[in-house]
């Protein structure tokens, strides 16, 4: 018997895996691809942490960038996924980007030859009764795994085609075009004195500038791995719409109705001042530095949608902590699944790690695997483990998932500052900075403190 079974050995089961070994606890890594029962449409080999895309772990700066900051931070505790990055490491600039085949092979390598670790080539079907487990099971975990989570967690969300819309970070919106209200002045939340959504008005001739914008924007592809998975009722992608109709959109998520724009000084306004049409935004963290773009998720491509979105009025200079996107995903509702410790609330033996707690990305997924790995190894020996600081990217990405992130809105989500309490004092052109020394200062103590936990 081992102390902990692992379920998935992606990026973060690898991860997991040895973070528990290293402190001497044994585990049993599932994975099933290789076992000759099961595989991913995206997946090419039977490697342990194959990258499915990309080949870059993004930026590598750790003085202005959130990733970044979280490969620090991984470094700092060992990571398994840094070294093997190192190792593999190809030129791409301030970017980590890797062999792939070399990345896999020698984490591969490592946790195969690690004598606290097995690894079995299975497929598996139905989540444990008892005994320690990390389900790291990834955007493509197995259907029938899938099911036993459904019936584990009374949820009828979890493996989804999931249209994503973009999600602007607050501070890039400009609030002398946008204004903050409630449609008809009918709010939801009673935390907001003025309205839910910040509202981007458009004349006609915007309008109908960005319904043309829509048709003509380059879309990204469906590969043949989505084809028979059913869209997700109400995610139907913005374009689709705007190609039903020039009003489809205007009677839809536009629909100006009801919103009353104060920078309208013009006289005729039998009904209101509402504009022609509005692009609505609604807050998507507790923190109130993240804002999705309401009803619009999308396939148009990257570059597509940056260069599109920002014709929107009060969108012009927009960052984006997410770009709009569609394909198979399957994650928890972590925020109301899930404790700090990424536990099941219902079934607290089993644990979440990855893609499928609602993180996005491989150096994210790779970070949740690692902090599963560490919360586990404390478990077992009997400690608390105090999780990072909100302050550290690893703590803003744990917080986010656990608790912090709107539960009815929740996607998603790769690191970003957006997740960080904000600074509010610093200078814009000094934030990013500022994020990145606070994260390091606070990351470093709450390290030290940690001497009590097997290391
Ligand atoms: P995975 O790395 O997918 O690992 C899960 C593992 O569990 C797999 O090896 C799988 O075979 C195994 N498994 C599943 N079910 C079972 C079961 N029942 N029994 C046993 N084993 C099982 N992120 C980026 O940063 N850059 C990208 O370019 C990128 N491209 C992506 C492209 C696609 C098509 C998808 C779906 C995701 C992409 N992502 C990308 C997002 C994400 O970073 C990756 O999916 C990442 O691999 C997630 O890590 P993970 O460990 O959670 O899951």
């Amino acid at each position: 018997a081992h102390d902990v079974h692992i379920i998935g050995g992606g990026l973060a089961g690898s991860e997991a895996a040895w973070q528990l070994a290293r402190r001497g606890f044994s585990v049993r890594l599932s994975e099933m691809r290789g076992s000759g029962e099961g595989h991913t449409d995206a997946h090419q080999t039977d490697g342990l942490a194959e990258l499915v895309c990309s080949n870059s772990f993004r930026s590598d700066d750790d003085t202005k960038n959130a990733v970044g900051l979280l490969h620090h931070e991984m470094r700092r505790l060992d990571s398994i996924v840094m070294h093997a990055g190192e190792k593999a490491r190809v030129p791409a600039g301030s970017a980590m980007a890797v062999d792939r085949d070399a990345f896999s092979e020698e984490v591969e390598r490592t946790l195969s030859g690690h004598p606290n670790i097995t690894v079995v080539r299975e497929l598996v079907d139905e989540l444990p009764d008892a005994g320690m487990t990390i389900v790291a099971t990834g955007p493509l975990t197995a259907a029938r795994l899938a099911d036993s989570i459904i019936a584990r967690t009374g949820e009828e969300r979890l493996a989804f085609f999931d249209a994503i819309a973009p999600i602007v970070h607050r501070h890039s919106i400009d609030m002398d075009k946008a204004w903050i209200q409630s449609r008809w002045n009918k709010r939801t939340s009673a935390s907001n004195e003025e309205g839910d959504y910040i509202n981007c008005p458009m004349t006609k001739e915007q309008y109908l500038a960005f319904h043309q914008g829509l048709l003509d924007a380059e879309k990204g592809e469906f590969k043949e791995w989505e084809a028979d998975t059913p869209y997700f009722d109400g995610c139907m992608p913005i374009e689709v719409m705007a190609e039903r109709g020039l009003e489809t959109l205007r009677y839809g998520p536009m629909k100006g109705v009801g919103l009353d724009n104060p920078y309208d000084t013009s006289e005729e306004h039998p009904q209101g001042k509402w504009p022609y049409a509005v692009v609505q935004l609604r807050q998507d963290n507790k923190l109130g530095t993240l804002w999705n773009m309401v009803g619009f998720q999308t396939k148009m491509k990257y570059g597509a949608q940056v260069e599109l979105f920002r014709t929107i009025p009060g969108l012009e200079n927009a960052e984006f902590a997410r770009l709009g996107g569609m394909h198979r995903n399957t994650f928890l509702n972590s925020p109301v699944l899930l404790d700090r410790q990424l536990r099941l609330k219902s079934a607290p033996h089993i644990r979440f790690a990855g893609q499928v707690t609602g993180c996005e990305g491989y150096v994210e997924s790779s970070a949740v695997g690692l902090m599963a790995g560490m919360m586990a190894a404390a478990e077992l020996a009997g400690l608390d483990w105090t999780p990072p600081p909100a302050t550290s990217a690893m703590g803003a990405l744990l917080h986010h998932i656990t608790g912090d992130a709107e539960a009815a809105t929740f996607q998603p989500m790769n690191v970003n500052f957006g997740l960080f309490p904000p600074l509010h004092k610093v200078h814009k052109k000094q934030r990013k900075e500022a994020y990145t020394e606070r994260g390091k200062a606070d990351f470093g103590e709450w390290l030290g403190a940690m001497e009590a936990v097997p290391a």
